[in-house]
């Protein structure tokens, strides 16, 4: 197969009929230079398509992203490099001319075959022995780079015959000469040059393959590392390697001369050349995606606002690989170096494995063998993966080695029919929303704490001087009026005294005088003494009147400090009162800071919902792309519905269950359900979404249900205008409906109504699908027959056919089949009180027939089954049969009892014709044999 593209380019002397058009079908242009658009690097010359997005500004964009799975057609782009001669060649081949002949301009090489005749090859880029290591790195490497900066992955191969410059074009360090700086050390300069050091990382690995056993060349110790596959997304990582953060260009370029020195020892302990083994350095580059208003930014400041702005926000992982293949030329087969012929073939397995994997890819063969070798499964994303490759092939001019040179120029001309899809690694970065969360939540808490702390101490700290001021002023009060007590008791008993002293002494004078008069009558002489007793007594009375002023005045100063002390107390008391007021204060203070703690709580409920909800969308995307890409992601809604047609909930959704458990459980369902009445239209959507996603699950049902939810989701159908909302919160109610006790429960809060508005005002024909899905749950309810039917569920279902989308047809095809069943129970209960032993369908009668007949043989397989249900089960019931004829139903039971594929539904329709006479009648009248 190889040998078969030799002649496809040529473009000799005499071989004119292939002209280089018409066989190179490399789709034009096929310069790198062809599509430069401004990229972060300003290069005016390298990006090499219209990939390079801006940032996506919003979470949405970023789903975008995330959803354009099938990604931009990137072929491989393949440089061929000519060495110039060196000195040995100089000498050896001075009288020969070189094999090869570039066309730079044409991006032509031309191979000599003999003196008169050679091929000519096209190339996307042909550089000359006087090409730059500038140019070269620009015009093979730069537009990788960029990409990878971009977010994509992305692949730098050299391959050639040793001696060729695979090493030079790669690996040269340039220290001594600048200029002669190679693709790795320029690569790691325009990589720094452009990330950011707070939010974006960039970290190496650097390794070498050899006889399919993968070293370490950061760490000659660990000479086994395995290649470990994500079974998942088919991307190849190598845990065992050291991986180092690459901060600066020094160090790196440290890195690669220490890598060196490795490869060097481990060659030379294997006995080997480093010409044998591939080196392979890998460069992981991850930025943060900026512009948006991520939630990193509500780190400071006033964080209650602006938590509902905030979104994950977005990580682009891309990966670099720089590889430097063993030297393409054979290994002697009889085992150079001293290997044997089964080491030999090892050594050569890997590069032959990626030729044979090329060949495939070029050809587009089925079967890509890239398990083969460690190298083909290392490099899978490169060559037909998701990854920008860039592949520079090195030959030498020597005639001598015409043949490996031929052999390498046919090998980058496979590759460059290979096919890349290249794919954006972008995801949310769930990790360090969850984390800047949980900071939030923990200041939060801590602020809280702080606040709640301070007002405790305050209120204690007033209590108590408050306290403290009473028992002082209550103190000096008894003490003072204590003093003033003793003092006048004292004054009184003092008085009391002089008084009883003074009127012992006047008693005494009394009787000695009138002892006198008795004894000597001299009336001048006793007129004087009475006179001055007289005296005596009047001096005692002003004596008296004296001390009772001095009482009067003691009692008034009394009376004036207790006065006072009771001012002092009513001041106390005042103090107290302020001191009360401040109290109440702080009070105050301490619910407000209640309030704002659960409306902090009631937004961090709002997030949580919304990570969870975006994680659930996130869930669902990947799940969808692991079931394979060509899948369109219908969202939410697509789970809702498989859960109505199929209760059983599949292992599928084993990530959805989980990250349910963690709602619950961080969230609470009141919370959930008391965001369905939200304010904000965006928070309503994603808990609606929630509820419904929660309704999907049976094990939630009941627990909605008793919350209040179904109602909710009821009371949402009337009063949102808007249709994403109607649409889910339908599905969620189809959900809830699969359970007898919530059937009845809807119907008794009008949902027939409410189902059949939302039904009629819907543009979406998903609305319609879950509104129809309800209602055919409902109609499978015996016991609702009659009020489904009263309240106009029949008449709803049948106008929602004539917007024909199929699944809405389905539905309604099986909420008629539903009906139909019960009807037919209900007719051959013996002791049916209801009177429909003899009354018509209830279909039958809101005019549903013609439909089910138009559809008896519908092309979809699903409504044609649930049509030919109902047909079998109307015609249970010979009340039924005159319609059923007089409607053309009896030529479909009649197809039905031949042709259905369904055996179980051929045998009832065919029982149920033998059974009527009415039908046996009219099929003896039309002479149909049965
Ligand atoms: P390879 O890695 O393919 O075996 P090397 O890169 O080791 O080859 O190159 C072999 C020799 O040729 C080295 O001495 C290198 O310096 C020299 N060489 C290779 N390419 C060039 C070039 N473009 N200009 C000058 N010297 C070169
Ligand atoms: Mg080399």
């Amino acid at each position: 197969m190889a040998a078969a593209g030799y002649g496809n380019y040529r473009n000799g002397t005499h071989s004119s009929r292939n002209s280089l058009n018409s066989t190179n079908k490399v789709d034009r242009p096929l310069s790198f230079n062809s599509n430069a658009k401004n990229s972060s690097l300003k290069s005016k010359s390298l990006n090499s398509s219209g990939l390079r997005k801006s940032a996506p500004a919003s979470l949405g964009a970023a789903t975008e992203a995330a959803k354009d799975d099938a990604g931009v057609p990137g072929r491989v782009r393949v440089a061929v490099r000519l060495r110039p001669r060196n000195a040995e060649e100089m000498v050896a081949d001075a009288d020969f001319a070189d094999c090869v002949e570039l066309q730079p301009e044409l991006k032509r090489l031309k191979l000599r075959k003999n003196n008169w005749d050679s091929d000519t090859y096209e190339f996307d880029e042909v550089l000359t022995e006087f090409a730059s290591q500038k140019r070269v790195y620009e015009v093979v490497a730069k537009p990788v780079v960029e990409s990878v900066l971009d977010g994509y992955n992305g692949t730098v191969m050299a391959y050639g015959q040793t001696g060729t410059g695979k090493t030079y074009t790669l690996g040269r360090l340039g220290e001594e000469d600048t200029a002669a700086r190679g693709i790795m050390v320029r690569a790691m300069e325009d990589i720094l040059a452009d990330v950011s050091q707070e939010t974006d990382s960039v970290s190496v690995s650097y390794l070498q393959l050899y006889m399919e056993t993968i070293q370490d060349l950061l760490d000659p110790t660990n000479d086994n590392i395995s290649i470990v596959e994500d079974p998942k997304t088919g991307d190849v990582s190598l845990p065992g390697a050291s991986l180092i953060e690459i901060r600066d260009q020094r160090s790196f370029v440290e890195l690669l001369r220490s890598g060196e020195v490795h490869r060097f020892a481990a060659n030379t302990k294997l006995n080997t050349k480093s010409s044998r083994s591939h080196a392979i350095l890998m460069v992981h580059v991850k930025r943060s995606v900026k512009g948006r208003d991520s939630a990193l930014s509500s780190n400071n400041g006033d964080n209650s606002h602006k938590v509902k702005s905030l979104k994950p926000p977005v990580v682009r992982k891309a990966k670099l690989v720089v590889v430097d293949l063993a030297g393409s030329e054979r290994i002697d087969k009889s085992g150079s170096e001293g290997h044997t012929l089964e080491e030999a073939k090892s050594i050569n397995l890997s590069l032959s494995a990626l030729g044979k994997c090329i060949n495939a890819l070029a050809e587009n063969s089925p079967h890509v063998p890239v398990r083969d070798s460690k190298l083909t499964r290392l490099l899978r994303d490169s060559f037909g993966g998701s990854a920008r490759t860039s592949l520079v092939i090195t030959i030498g001019p020597s005639p001598r080695h015409r043949g490996e040179t031929a052999s390498t120029i046919m090998f980058g001309q496979r590759a460059m029919k290979v096919q890349n899809m290249l794919k954006l690694k972008e995801e949310f970065d769930y990790k360090s929303l969850a984390r800047v969360l949980d900071i939030q939540l923990d200041k939060l808490i801590a602020e809280h704490e702080r606040q709640q702390k301070a007002f405790e101490e305050e209120i204690e700290r007033i209590a108590i001087e408050a306290q403290n001021q009473i028992s002082e002023v209550e103190r000096n009060y008894e003490d003072a009026l204590e003093k003033e007590r003793v003092k006048y008791q004292k004054a009184c008993m003092d008085s009391i005294k002089k008084l009883e002293e003074k009127w012992m002494l006047n008693k005494q004078k009394h009787v000695s005088d009138d002892n006198k008069v008795g004894l000597k009558d001299d009336s001048s002489d006793v007129t004087s003494k009475e006179e001055g007793s007289q005296v005596a007594a009047m001096e005692e009375v002003a004596e008296l009147k004296k001390l009772l002023q001095k009482e009067a005045h003691l009692r008034k100063a009394a009376k004036e400090e207790v006065d006072n002390l009771k001012s002092q107390l009513a001041q106390s008391k005042k103090l107290e009162a302020t001191g009360n007021s401040e109290v109440l204060k702080l009070l105050k203070m301490l619910e407000d800071e209640a309030c704002q703690k659960e409306k902090l709580e009631g937004e961090i409920a709002i997030l949580q919902s919304q990570l969870l909800q975006v994680s659930f969308e996130a869930d669902e995307t990947r799940r969808r792309l692991d079931k394979g890409g060509s899948e369109k992601i219908l969202g939410g809604r697509d789970s809702q519905m498989s859960q109505l047609q199929h209760p059983q909930l599949n292992d599928t959704a084993n990530g959805e269950k989980a990250s349910i458990a963690k709602l619950f459980e961080q969230v609470g369902l009141h919370k959930i359900l008391s965001l369905l009445e939200a304010e904000d239209a965006d928070v309503r959507i994603h808990a609606v979404k929630v509820v419904a996603n929660l309704a999907a699950e049976e094990t939630n049902q009941e627990k909605i249900v008793e919350a209040g939810g179904l109602t909710s989701l009821l009371t949402l159908l009337r009063s949102s205008e808007d249709e994403t909302v109607h649409r889910i919160a339908a599905g969620a109610i189809a959900n809830l409906a699969m359970n007898e006790t919530n059937q009845e429960l809807i119907m008794a809060q009008g949902g027939i109504r409410l189902l059949s508005m939302t039904a009629a005002n819907a543009e979406d024909p998903q609305t319609l699908r879950m509104v129809a899905g309800a209602i055919a749950n409902l109609c499978g309810n015996d016991k609702l027959q009659m009020k489904l039917r009263g309240e106009g569920g029949i008449k709803a279902l049948l106008g929602m056919v004539k917007y024909r989308h199929p699944d809405v047809l389905a539905q309604v095809a099986r909420g008629i089949a539903n009906f139909a069943k019960c009807e037919s129970r209900a007719s051959t209960q013996v002791s049916n009180g209801a009177g429909s032993k003899n009354r018509k369908s209830l279909l039958i009668e809101d005019g549903a027939l013609p439909w089910i007949v138009q559809n008896a043989n519908n092309e979809t397989s699903q409504i044609r089954r649930h049509i030919e249900l109902a047909l079998c089960h109307l015609a249970q019931h010979e009340v039924n049969a005159k319609d059923m004829i007089s409607g053309g139903a009896l030529l479909e039971l009649v197809r039905i009892s031949r042709d259905c594929s369904r055996e179980d539904i051929k045998t009832l329709a065919n029982r149920t014709l033998t059974s009527s006479s009415t039908f046996q009648a009219e099929l003896r009248r039309l002479r149909i044999d049965y």
